[in-house]
């Protein structure tokens, strides 16, 4: 999406490590005209039947919801950490945080992923694949089905989507890095 690989290219500060920070329009402080078109190329990009969105929290949550929204579906969330609040059985996956370097057992409880239901996920960010496997996971742990995977922003180089790809999963990013270094951002 070129409105996006733009703004990337204005507001994105590459901070080393193979971290990219776009707090100041996506992450933290959200352009909101933005997030509206890139939900609405969301549901262009996956014409299947979808009946649920579901993200990880923290900074993929107002992208799924909104793309829940241009859908007419709830979105629901996966949380990182064990409430007290919650009753019944949860699935759960251990991810590794690419930005943290930390493990999260992240849960849903299976009461809001039913059999039936036709799974987009979507995330902020795709590096290693870890989030994605394990919401991934989650969904097959409900007995329901994944109808594809969407990311804002895919580190290609990173090899993360290119595995679950390779396992037949349909995995799209409305950003695609191919390589960034120093100050030079390449797109796919
Ligand atoms: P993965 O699980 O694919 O290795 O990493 C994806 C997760 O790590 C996303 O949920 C995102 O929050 C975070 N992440 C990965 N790479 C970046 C990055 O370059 N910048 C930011 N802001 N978050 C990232």
């Amino acid at each position: 999406m070129k409105e996006l690989e733009q703004r990337i290219l204005k507001d994105g500060e590459f901070l080393g490590n193979d971290i990219l920070k776009v707090s100041s329009f996506l992450n933290q402080q959200v352009d909101t005209d933005l997030l509206v078109k890139m939900a609405k190329e969301v549901k262009r990009l996956f014409p299947e039947e979808v009946t649920k969105v579901l993200t990880i929290e923290a900074s993929g949550l107002p992208f799924a919801c909104m793309v829940a929204f241009e859908f007419g579906v709830p979105f629901v969330f996966a949380k990182k950490s064990k409430t007290s609040n919650v009753s019944g059985e949860l699935a759960t996956a251990l991810v590794h945080s690419f930005t943290h370097n930390k493990d999260n057992l992240i849960s849903v409880p299976c009461q809001y992923i039913k059999k039936t239901d036709k799974v987009l996920i979507i995330d902020d960010f795709l590096a290693n694949g870890e989030a994605l496997r394990g919401l991934i996971s989650i969904v097959e742990q409900c007995n329901a089905s994944v109808v594809g995977c969407c990311v804002q922003i895919e580190k290609e180089y990173q090899n993360g989507g290119n595995a679950l790809r390779n396992k037949g999963y349909k995995v799209i990013a409305l950003a695609s890095i191919k390589e960034m270094a120093g100050n030079i951002i390449q797109f796919n």
